[in-house]
């Protein structure tokens, strides 16, 4: 039987606000334990929760950009459970009517694919603390500094087929809530993290098979991991005659295995009842007029306007826009030196390869329009070559704003050796020291030309033009 993956998923996004979501504490990551709370975040009795205003701003703002309809009216509800990281015993969220509805994602797969997934609604609520259990084993520790954060919720329809289709929603979610400024969206920080929720049946069938989640994923890799191994185990469990049980399970990326954590629960397993502290929340037709307003070129439109106006390919426009920071860096760089498609090749086969080397996130790529504009320069005008240019481009990428680009490569003796006495003596030596070769080359031998190109390269410190060392070599060898 062929069988067919089913996925939807459910995204945590915290939202880049300074304080959080009912008190004034601060948002920041990290911070020694327990510093960064208080009362009303810790839901001590007597207190009472206000929310911040740039909360509902920043949920508005995500839920226009991700084309939804916001509700003109929302509000909170409490979300009943026990847990040792949430110390009210329930979590302030938003069931009955939260305030974005029916939204969608276009995106476009690695393989040229294009699909729209439905988004069906998104909540904002409050974060839980973190539980860190000792290394040494019989202690736990918890740590309530995240309590309170703001974060959206985004739950999609279950459109997901392919863990392709998964990973370019996330990179397109990202993407967007980047360039709105309203979360870092750093997954190593868990500030985004995605439950997947996943059933397998059989190709053709309308009904849908049973679901487990697993939760918290905050890797591409891990995700895409994830789905392999469940949608395996669903398949051989019901090959072999079983059945798959409703349950949250947990992926341990380290060991590539997702494990059963606890029966999946319904909405009705938490009583959820209407927060009592907080009232309803009115958005009218001004206020997200004016904030559909200010919604700043997403990457959609920058994509085309990159093919427009630089003459980028849609593919390479793609990549280069689908972060706020790289594409600022393209655009300012591309500006200054006039040389847009340089730029978008350096950036592409270098720069990416160096994140990725490094795991980097592109929000955190701090490479200086100026000095990146210098260096196409250097390589445009001939003055460096492109295998010097490689390792140069490591240099400049770890570079703060204020490097000379110039004198770093006078210092260093980079420049392209133009002086073609230079190049003949490298080249007469290099043929005197081998005889062998020399024959081999009279004998028709042509493949030896590439041992003498190598050896003088190296001899030139790759500082030569290539072409030009070619040739002189054809006419040296000529004279043997
Ligand atoms: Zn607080």
């Amino acid at each position: 039987m062929t069988w067919e993956t089913v996925m939807g998923l459910e995204v945590h996004v915290e939202l880049a606000t300074k304080s959080k979501i009912f008190c004034s504490c601060t948002t920041e990551f990290g911070g020694e334990a327990n510093t960064h709370c208080c009362p009303i975040c810790t839901g001590m009795p007597g207190t009472l929760p206000v929310l911040n205003e740039k909360v509902l701003e920043f949920a508005l703002k995500a839920g226009i950009a991700l084309n939804c309809d916001i509700t003109r009216y929302n509000k909170f509800d409490r979300k009943n459970y026990f847990y040792p990281d949430l110390p009210k015993a329930y979590q302030i969220s938003q069931l009955y009517f939260p305030f974005a509805k029916n939204g969608k994602v276009e995106i476009t797969t690695k393989s040229g694919e294009k699909k729209t997934i439905g988004i069906h609604e998104i909540h904002m609520e409050e974060d839980a603390g973190k539980l860190i259990h000792s290394p040494f084993g019989d202690a736990t520790y918890a740590d309530y500094n995240r309590c309170g954060v703001p974060l959206i919720e985004i739950v999609s329809e279950p459109d997901f087929r392919g863990s392709d289709e998964v990973i370019a929603y996330l990179e397109q979610v990202k993407s967007t809530l980047e360039y709105l400024g309203v979360s870092d969206c750093k997954m190593q920080e868990g500030s985004m993290r995605a439950d997947v929720n996943l059933s397998v049946r059989p190709v053709g069938s309308k009904e849908f098979g049973t679901r487990t989640e697993m939760k918290n994923i905050n890797s591409f890799k891990a995700i895409e991991h994830a789905i392999e191994f469940e949608t395996k185990r669903q398949i051989e469990l019901l090959e072999s005659g079983g059945r798959v049980v409703q349950q949250t399970r947990r992926w341990d990326d380290n060991k590539s295995k997702s494990y059963a954590m606890r029966s999946k629960e319904n909405a009705q397993d938490y009583r959820y009842f209407p927060e009592p502290d907080i009232p309803p929340i009115s958005v009218s037709e001004e206020r997200l007029a004016a904030l559909k307003a200010e919604q700043p070129e997403l990457a959609g439109p920058k994509k085309l306007r990159y093919i427009e106006q630089f003459g980028l390919s849609d593919y390479h426009a793609s990549i280069i826009t689908l972060n706020k920071n790289i594409a600022r860096i393209f655009e300012q760089t591309a500006e200054l030196c006039g040389e847009p498609k340089e730029v978008c090749n350096w950036i592409i086969g270098n720069a990416m390869y160096l994140i990725n080397e490094r795991s980097m996130e592109l929000g955190d790529v701090s490479l200086s329009p100026r000095v990146f504009a210098e260096f196409i320069k250097a390589i445009t005008s001939g003055k460096i070559n492109k295998s010097v240019g490689k390792t140069l481009f490591e240099v400049i990428f770890d570079s703060d704003d204020s490097f000379d680009i110039d004198k770093y490569i006078a210092d260093n003796q980079l420049a392209v050796i133009d002086d073609d006495g230079a190049i003949y003596e490298v080249v007469q030596a290099i043929i005197s020291a081998n005889p062998q070769s020399v024959e081999q080359y009279k004998e028709g031998k042509t493949k030896v030309m590439a041992f003498f190109v190598g050896q003088c390269m190296r001899q030139l410190k790759g500082k030569a033009n290539p072409d030009k060392v070619n040739k002189i070599i054809v006419e040296e060898l000529a004279k043997q």
